[in-house]
């Protein structure tokens, strides 16, 4: 234990302090170094911010834990620039009835439960390479460029 330096301590991927003992931030913890309600806290925080200050939405090598609802619950309806590039979603998520905006990234992301798309807009160009090992996709999309690596 360190207290003296235990402030400086930032993440290796994003720059943010660290969450506990890992060594990565809350976002990139694994799941068995957060719980799914203060990961969910992090996160809403996080959204009001990118909402307030009108940036892009960045979640590359985010570890979800938990059920997510990106509209219901993080009150999202225009995702600017969504990168989930290399992202891990361990629960279900739900991107349903919202719009994309500009590229939206599922390189290489992973859903091992449901992730819901139903009725999802993209208006600017969509990267898709999925991994999902049990989960369920919903697709209906409405895109007019999207690009398909399943
Ligand atoms: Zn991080």
């Amino acid at each position: 234990m360190n207290q003296e330096n235990s402030d400086s301590k930032k993440c290796p991927i994003c720059g943010k302090s660290t969450h506990k003992e890992s060594k990565y931030c809350i976002f990139h913890a694994s799941a068995e170094e957060k719980t799914a309600e203060e990961f969910k806290e992090a996160l809403k925080e996080y959204i009001v911010k990118i909402i307030k200050e009108d940036k892009d939405y960045y979640f590359e090598r985010f570890i979800f834990i938990g059920d997510i609802n990106f509209k219901a619950e993080l009150n999202i309806k225009i995702f600017k620039n969504a990168n989930f590039m290399e992202a891990i979603f361990k629960g279900n998520v739900n991107f349903g009835s919202l719009t994309f905006r500009g590229n939206a990234n599922f390189m290489t992301t992973t859903f091992e439960r449901i992730a819901d798309f139903g009725y999802t807009t993209f208006e600017g160009y969509v990267f898709l390479e999925l991994q999902y090992s049990r989960g369920i996709l919903f697709l209906y999309i409405q895109s007019l460029r999207a690009i398909l690596t399943l």
